[in-house]
């Protein structure tokens, strides 16, 4: 079977940018354009060309290098359909259940408002990959800019409906200041103290924590556990429905 190959490097101050190529059809597509220069150094660097641009959400470091690339290489680009008005350059609009074929693979596109109203992932199910940009981070989620506590937690349960070994593809390096939140907020939780020593160790390196995977992420990001009983007594939540316990989650971590 074909595979597709996922090449990751460091834009702006603490985003990732993503290319994603196909060797059997010889496409290639940036998940996001956060910024140019990097990109078109990698694409060169490859020796890849640029057919198509996936956007997850309408943010400048997510789609702000959209019109110059596609000057640039006459891409394609495909963005999430609830805010296309805001996705420079689109192409085809999608949201929840369409299907994205490239490289000869089909993705599936994910509806995850929440950090924005109209943000969109892309499940490569074939390649057990997604790109979920804002939404899920490792040991973290984004912020609630456009959505609701309830609307961002139906979207995360959807990631987790995702099989364990999925790869996860983030947008920014957050791992580590997320670590010690979730540490504070979950400090029983035996498998984060692990993963916050490898965290530790691999920026320690300068390596990237990212992609994460989502048993990964079941097991240690608090956003993903509001069942935990750790969780719920150490935020004194304990038996809350589940939206409020995330809704309490997130606010401890928009001001930790
Ligand atoms: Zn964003
Ligand atoms: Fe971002």
């Amino acid at each position: 079977m074909s595979h597709l190959i996922v090449h990751q490097f460091p834009c702006l101050n603490d985003n990732y940018g993503f290319l994603l190529h196909a060797p059997e059809t010889g496409e290639t597509a940036a998940i996001d354009t956060p910024e140019v220069a990097p990109i078109l150094r990698e694409l060169e660097d490859k020796g890849w060309t640029l057919t198509h641009i996936l956007n997850t959400h309408h943010h400048f470091d997510h789609a702000g290098g959209n019109q110059e690339l596609k000057t640039r290489t006459g891409c394609t680009i495909i963005g999430p359909k609830d805010e296309a008005d805001k996705i420079p350059g689109i192409d085809r609009a999608v949201g929840d259940g369409d299907e994205v074929l490239f490289g000869g693979q089909s993705a599936r596109v994910i509806g995850v408002p929440g950090h924005t109203a109209g943000h969109i992932a892309y499940h490569f199910g074939s390649q057990n990959l997604a790109f979920v940009g804002d939404t899920l981070f490792a040991l973290g989620c984004g912020r609630l800019f456009e959505g609701t506590p309830a609307q961002m937690w139906t979207s995360l349960q959807k990631l987790i409906a995702l099989p364990d070994e999925t790869v996860v593809y983030c947008a920014h390096e957050y791992t580590q200041a997320n670590a010690r939140f979730a540490l504070s907020v979950e400090p029983d939780n035996d498998a984060l103290h692990e993963r916050a020593r490898q965290i530790d160790e691999k920026r320690r390196k300068g390596q990237p924590t990212v992609p994460t995977t989502i048993g990964l992420e079941k097991s240690t990001n608090p956003f993903l556990r509001p069942s935990s009983g750790d969780l719920q007594r150490t935020i004194g939540l304990e038996g809350a429905d589940l939206v409020d316990v995330f809704a309490k989650t997130r606010a401890l971590k928009d001001n930790f």
